[in-house]
Formats: C-alpha cells, sequence, structure tokens
C-alpha cells in the first residue's frame, strides 16, 4: 500500500514569532493558505491519503483547521507528543499505526515534487531508507551528505565540519521509511533526532540507505526571510519549471575549457580550477530554474590513469568549488570510454567505440530522460568542435567558447549557433540577450516570411552573426526554413589585402556573387558549398555542403553586406545593426585576447582600420529598412 504518510508538524515556530505571533508554525501562511496545507494537498494529489500529523505545540489550533480532512479528501490522524522525542522519537510512537513503506515530511518544508515517483523508486532499490538530497548553494554551512557512485549513502557530515568536505548534497528533509528497518536501530521512547541519530545508526548497522537526487522544488521556510523567498519563487513559476509536471530547459556544459581550467587531463582534485565567472554563470542557471549539467569525455579512466572513485573525488571537489560561489550543477555524466587500443595500463573493456563520447549523443541523450529535458528549449555550451557536433545531433542549440580549446581542436567542420567569448556572456545571451534581440526582430521577421535573400549589416562585433541566427530560430518556429551565411569565409588571405584600400577591398565579394546568384535564383534544391573564416589562424576553410531548399530564406551577414551595390539589388530586405561603442570595443578586446594577442600591440592597427573603414559602414544603414541596437 503506497498511501501513507507522516509529517512532523511539532515545531514552535520560534524564528517566525515576529511575524506569526503565537501561531504553531504548520499554520504559518504562505500565499494566503497554512504551510502545511500547501503539502496536505500535494499528499491528495498523489493519492496519499492517510495522513499522520505528527503534533506538539499548540496542537488545538491545528486540529481546528484540518480536523478529520475530509474537506481535503484526506483522512487525518494525529498523535500528539507530551514530551517532545525529537523527529525521529516521535515517529517511533506511531510506528504500529504505519504501513511497512511509508513517507515522511516536514511541515516547515515546501514541497512541489512527484510523491509517485519517489516512492517506486524506494521500492524499487529495495531499500530500508531513501533520503531526498538536493545540490546546495551553501555547503559550507549545510550538514553534508556523501554518496557513493551506486547511490547509496556512506556518511553525514553534520555543520560545523571540522574537515572540509568535498560534497555538495544536503538532506531535503523528505524521506520514505521501511518501518521494520527503524524498528531494529531505534528504542521507543527515548529522544532521538532523524538526520542526527537514525541516518548515523543505519549506516553503522548496515542498513540500506538510498540516495534521491531530484531537480524538484523543495524549500525549507523556518524563517520569514525564508517564508518570503519561497513566495517569490512560487509567482516567478520557479517551482513549476523544475516540476515533473512539464519538461525543463537545460543548460549541458562540457567541463574542461568551459567550466574549469583547460589544464590537459586532470587526474587529481588538487589540479582542478574553476574559471573565475564559472559560478557566479551557473548561479544565474539555477535561480533561472534552468538546469545545468555537464558532459564531459574522460578517456584517462580507460588509459587507466584515473579510477572511477578518482573521477569522483574529482567531481565531488568541482561541486564543492561551485557550492563556494553559490551554485551547483543538477548532473555531470561522463564518457569513460577511449576508441584507440593498444596503450599499456590501459583498461581493455573501456577501449571501445562507445555512443556516448562526444560528439556521440550517449551523454546527453541520458541525461535528458533522466531530468526530463526539452531539447528545443535546452542549450549545448563547449570550447571544441567535438562538444557543438554533439549538440548538433542531439538537437540543442549550440555556443561555442573562445575559452579552453576555442575551436581550435577542428576534429569536425561545423558551425555553432553562437559564438561568445566565455562562459558569461553565454549565460547572459541565453538569459536576456537573445530574448531582447528576439523582441526586436520579431515583427521584422512576420514581414520577411516571403522573402529569399536577407542582408544583415553592421560595423565588426556589433552583433550581426547573433541576429542572423535569432532570425534563422524565429524563422524556424514559423515553419521556414533559413540558412545563416557569414561573408566572413569570403575576407582575403592577409598578404592579399592593401592597407588602407577600403573595406570592400578585404573581401573576394566577386566571387561570393558568382556562388551566391545560381542558388538565389535556382527553383529545386540545391547543395552550398561556403567558406568559413578562422580567426585565429586568419584564414578561411570550405563547410561540409549544405542543402537549400527553393523556398528557404538566406541570412546574409557581414560587415558589408549593405555596402556592395550587387547584393543589395538582389535582397529582398535588409537589416543594419548598431552597437554601443563601449560594448563593442569589450567585444573587439575579447576578441584578440582570445588569439593570444595583447591589446597594446594591436591597438594602432584597430585605430587605423576604424577610422578607415567605419564611415563608409556607418553610411550603409542609409539602406535598410530596420536599424536595430544589439
Ligand atoms: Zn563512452
Amino acid at each position: 500500500m503506497r498511501n501513507q504518510v507522516a509529517i512532523l508538524a511539532g515545531g514552535m515556530g520560534t524564528r517566525l514569532k515576529a511575524r506569526t505571533g503565537d501561531i504553531p508554525k504548520p499554520l504559518a501562511p504562505l500565499l494566503g493558505i497554512p504551510v502545511l496545507e500547501h503539502l496536505v494537498i500535494l499528499c491528495a494529489h498523489h493519492g496519499y491519503k492517510k495522513i499522520m500529523l505528527l503534533t506538539h505545540y499548540r496542537h488545538d489550533l491545528i486540529y481546528q483547521y484540518f480536523g478529520d480532512g475530509h474537506k481535503w479528501d484526506v483522512e487525518i490522524s494525529y498523535s500528539i507528543e507530551k514530551e517532545p522525542l525529537g523527529t525521529a522519537g516521535a515517529l517511533c510512537e506511531v510506528l504500529p499505526m504505519m504501513n511497512e513503506n511509508f513517507l515522511v515530511l516536514y511541515a516547515d518544508t515546501y514541497v512541489d515534487i512527484n510523491l509517485n515517483s519517489l516512492f517506486t523508486a524506494h521500492l524499487n532499490l529495495n531499500a530500508d531508507a531513501t533520503v531526498v538530497l538536493h545540490p546546495n548553494d551553501h555547503p559550507h554551512d549545510s550538514d553534508l551528505v556523501k554518496v557513493n557512485p551506486d547511490g547509496d549513502i556512506v556518511a553525514i557530515y553534520p555543520y560545523p565540519h571540522a574537515i572540509e568536505i568535498s560534497s555538495n548534497l544536503v538532506n531535503a528533509a523528505l524521506y520514505v521509511f521501511n518501518r521494520e528497518c527503524i524498528k531494529t536501530v531505534l528504542r521507543r521512547g527515548v529522544k532521538a533526532d532523524l538526520a542526527k541519530d537514525l541516518f548515523p545508526r543505519m549506516i553503522s548497522s548496515g542498513c540500506k540507505l538510498k540516495s534521491y537526487i531530484t531537480p524538484e522544488y523543495i524549500k525549507d521556510m523556518g524563517t520569514p526571510v525564508r517564508i518570503d523567498q519561497v513566495e517569490r519563487d512560487i509567482l516567478d513559476g520557479l517551482p513549476e519549471r523544475l516540476s515533473s509536471r512539464v519538461l525543463r530547459e537545460a543548460v549541458f556544459l562540457d567541463r574542461d575549457g568551459t567550466l574549469t581550467q583547460e589544464l590537459g587531463y586532470v587526474t587529481n582534485p588538487k589540479n582542478l580550477e574553476l574559471y573565475a565567472d564559472s559560478s557566479e554563470a551557473i548561479r544565474k542557471l539555477n535561480k533561472a530554474g534552468m538546469l545545468a549539467v555537464c558532459v564531459t569525455n574522460q578517456p584517462v579512466i580507460a588509459r587507466g590513469e584515473l579510477t572511477e572513485h578518482g573521477l569522483n573525488e574529482i567531481h565531488n571537489k568541482l561541486n564543492s568549488l561551485l557550492g563556494q560561489g553559490g551554485a551547483y550543477l543538477d548532473g555531470i555524466y561522463f564518457c569513460p570510454h577511449h576508441p584507440d587500443s593498444g596503450f599499456s595500463g590501459e583498461v581493455k573493456s573501456l577501449k571501445i567505440n562507445c555512443s556516448c563520447r562526444k560528439p556521440n549523443a550517449g551523454m546527453i541523450d541520458r541525461a535528458v530522460a533522466d531530468l526530463s529535458i526539452e531539447r528545443s528549449q535546452s542549450w549545448m555550451i563547449g570550447d571544441m568542435t567535438s562538444d557543438i557536433k554533439a549538440g548538433k545531433i542531439s538537437g540543442l542549440k549550440t555556443i561555442l567558447l573562445q575559452t579552453g580549446y576555442a575551436g581550435e581542436d577542428r576534429k569536425y567542420k561545423i558551425q555553432p549557433d553562437y559564438f561568445m567569448p566565455d562562459l558569461t556572456s553565454a549565460v547572459n545571451w541565453i538569459l536576456e540577450g537573445r530574448k531582447k534581440m528576439a523582441s526586436q526582430l520579431i515583427s521584422f521577421v512576420s514581414e520577411s516570411m516571403n522573402t529569399r535573400l536577407v542582408l544583415i549589416g553592421g560595423l565588426a562585433r556589433a552583433g550581426k552573426s547573433c541576429a542572423a541566427m535569432v532570425m534563422a530560430e524565429i524563422f524556424n518556429v514559423s515553419g521556414r526554413n533559413a540558412h545563416v551565411l557569414s561573408i566572413d569565409g569570403w575576407l582575403k588571405p592577409v598578404e592579399s589585402r592593401i592597407e588602407g584600400a577600403g573595406v570592400l577591398d578585404r573581401y573576394n565579394l566577386d566571387d561570393l556573387c558568382e556562388r551566391l546568384y545560381p542558388i538565389i535564383k535556382s527553383k529545386k534544391r540545391v547543395s552550398l558549398e561556403w567558406p568559413i573564416y578562422d580567426r585565429k589562424s586568419r584564414s578561411s576553410c570550405w563547410m561540409d555542403p549544405i542543402s537549400i531548399g527553393p523556398q528557404d530564406i538566406i541570412l546574409l551577414e557581414g560587415v558589408p553586406a549593405l555596402m556592395d551595390v550587387r547584393l543589395r539589388e538582389i535582397a529582398d530586405t535588409k537589416l543594419f545593426i548598431n552597437v554601443d561603442m563601449g560594448e563593442r570595443l569589450k567585444r573587439i578586446e575579447a576578441d584578440y585576447k582570445s588569439r593570444g594577442e595583447c591589446m597594446e600591440a594591436v591597438w594602432d592597427r584597430i585605430t587605423s582600420r576604424e577610422g578607415d573603414e567605419n564611415p563608409g559602414v556607418i553610411d550603409s544603414a542609409q539602406y535598410a529598412s530596420l536599424v536595430i541596437v544589439s
């Protein structure tokens, strides 16, 4: 029988007194109804209709409000503690009335989780107790739980910690218990606490204590500040976005070169180092209710240079470091395999062609299933072309960073949807920038549904390629296929450019037009080969051919897009991107830095080119039917 729940409702609410007076903690209001009523509604909704309330302080008021529970279509019974025996002691008193397996909730915790999934997991694991854990953004002052790779809880470290504990998992105060197991480790009538006494005893007596880690919303509401936070979160829709009722949005992140410094293969937790902005960027995702999931290739395991246990320690360190910055990951997936065998010390069984090693989609597929993720609303961020390919195969939007390898592995000829200098810019783009740009473009795009060629011009680093991609996304959701082509691939090699000859001289626009004309005119599906420009090596290479249908829309973006009269003549509509000059210079600086160039050395070249080129580019804005500021 899976219908029984015990709710610990004996709290006095001392810390809430200033707000709620003498009323007991379970009756403290949250969005107009008692905190405990939210739990009763949750239980009723999931079919847990037999509710045992363990009360103590002002039992009379609680009974007066909830009675026998018929108002909520549940059966409520009460156990009134005369002497407070602690949470475990109170639970012991009601054990004879409980089913073999039952849920335990705390009346001062707001919970929006699927109770049935939790209960089913407990039964499937055949556990003595299942403890809901969640990654926490302040592990240094929390009771921490250590879990092994099989999901067994192996240790609990109460706060304050005598030594540094590399874990960020905390007890979320929500359990499923097996009645018989509690009986064997606890004596009735003795004061005891669930977290401090029962769980450590269960671990030491060899009981099966399992973890249940979920991104669903669970928050303790013991203080007025926390109640206010929960109310804000509910009004912002955060519990809903994280609930199992909807598919969740996620950001998949590569590890080395994306979250952490690219230092070759890390085999010791000591060598793992976050980028300075990683915690803050992940924290923003956490607050926005977007899952942050790390997917990392770890061939060091196949090579025998690191065990899975060792990798677990490294990832505990990663979680701790993020926790110190107030951030957490919702999951870490790794591929231990490697395809090439024949090295000494290798683990033969892991030297295989697997489906999880990026650019394969295996790790992402698993996370999508485990965490119920909506691919079309999710992203992959990485520093290598294998990350971008894995993201594309998985149906995610992709961002290539200029940190780590900055795409210079060049294993796959693939274009990311967006280039960003670092993780912070990528997260800001996902959460704010892209939406802001879409709102500026949406009516222009809907008026351009029947076009063939759209030109997008503006100064270097103004945000043209981002605008083009956002337009392509809007076209695509409206059922029109759109392709972004960059004019940058037609930049002449540096040695054949004449310094001071102007913008148009720097591009092979004759060749570009020759290639583009037949495509624009074609009434059939055609295959187009198009060059892409690599900023770091300052050279072009050919992309894999793109298939372009006769109704497809081509978005051609680049500095000279609106400057060339031939392009203007064949284009149906034109867009110019303006940008705040300070912001633009910041982007240019990030660009040069990522190429390892010193700003002082290139500054003269930049300023002379700017003076030479910018007036002509800015002048071309007159041909645009829309000018936006990125
Ligand atoms: Zn693998």
